[in-house]
């Protein structure tokens, strides 16, 4: 806690980006203004805070864009930011408009740099978390991951059709670097045969048995929804492997790739990322630092940036992927 009162707040967008994140800004700055705080957006995530690329917000400047997906500050990642020299830089541009406390919208990483900062030149910081990967500890959702499943989701189904069509094997990989989320989710809503993900040790020889045995059922349309981080790396490289095992397969791939980041947040991003913006606000009012907002069991709450980082997720359980095989039976 702290005991100074914030007057000038700055908000940024940092890391990767994900739909909802203007959802975000606009909730901050219109909370800010209604607490009579002067309130500034930060371009470029901390690129911006050290090129002194920042911006006085009016109410008008957040209108018309709870809809739009992307973020109007922009994001970027910033190696000078990494360095106390970067860090001292951007200390000096904020002193000159008297800002004294910062939202920052992002991911762990962002979240890791806003406690230098803010230990470094006590200027609390409050993190809200701007992920479509949903792999934060202390929060049940992240802003886009909603988003970019639906969007996964609508591509999937029409992929479905095309495949049936031909009866196809088809592999499609969606984003998810180090999390599972959006295979595990995007899989399960389409029906999908299998799901491969990060967390989970893949079993190629059975992945091919269970294809295998489809076909001999005579069920030819076979869906794998895949991570891109999962154990066999992208889609093309575990198609060659299918290719190899059961040429009799007509396998083909689809990346879907950045789509999974743009598009109109949905009800639910927006949503969460309008409660988010207020008591991230408040929380600066409060003399609260160093947290992220989040969402748990459907209620507010503050984790330290420490406890954020993503290594500290709920990992995915092994019983999803057992009512997957159920499932696609
Ligand atoms: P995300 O916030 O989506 O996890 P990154 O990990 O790329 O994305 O972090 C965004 C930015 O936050 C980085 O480009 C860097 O400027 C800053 N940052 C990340 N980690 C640190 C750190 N350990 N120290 C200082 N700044 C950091």
């Amino acid at each position: 806690m702290s005991t100074k009162k914030v007057t000038k707040i700055g908000v940024l967008t940092s890391g990767g980006d994900a739909p909802g994140m203007n959802a975000a800004i606009r909730a901050v700055v219109r909370t800010g203004l209604y607490n009579d705080l002067e309130v500034y957006g930060i371009m470029r995530g901390y690129a911006g805070m050290i090129e002194n690329d920042i911006i006085r917000m009016e109410s008008r400047s957040v209108a018309n864009i709870i809809q739009r997906g992307g973020t109007i500050l922009k994001t970027a990642r910033s190696k000078e930011f990494m360095e106390p020299e970067g860090r001292a830089i951007a200390y000096e541009n904020l002193k000159q408009f008297g800002i004294d406390g910062l939202v920052v919208i992002g991911g762990d990483g962002s979240f890791r740099g806003a406690q230098k900062f803010s230990n470094e030149f006590d200027i609390p910081c409050i993190g809200i978390p701007g992920t479509i990967d949903r792999d934060m500890a202390g929060t049940d959702y992240t802003i886009g991951f909603d988003t970019a499943v639906n969007t996964a989701v609508e591509a999937i189904d029409k992929i479905r059709d095309t495949m049936d069509a031909h009866d196809r094997l088809f592999i499609v990989e969606v984003m998810g670097r180090d999390a599972g989320y959006i295979a595990l989710h995007s899989g399960i809503a389409t029906g999908a045969e299998n799901i491969l993900i990060p967390e989970t040790k893949t079993d190629i020889e059975d992945l091919i048995r269970s294809l295998c045995e489809k076909e001999k059922r005579k069920k030819l349309v076979n869906l794998v929804v895949v991570a891109e981080g999962g154990e066999y790396g992208d889609a093309n490289k575990l198609a060659e492997i299918i290719k190899e095992r059961i040429p009799t397969a007509d396998t083909r791939v689809c990346i879907l790739g950045h789509i999974q980041r743009g598009g109109s947040p949905t009800c639910q991003d927006r949503l969460i990322a309008s409660h988010m913006g207020y008591y991230a606000v408040e929380s600066l009012l409060l003399g609260r630092r160093n947290i992220m907002v989040g969402v748990l069991n459907n209620k507010i709450q503050y984790t330290p940036f420490n406890d954020t980082i993503k290594e500290k997720h709920q990992r995915i359980g092994q019983e999803w992927m057992r009512i997957v095989k159920i499932l696609a039976s």
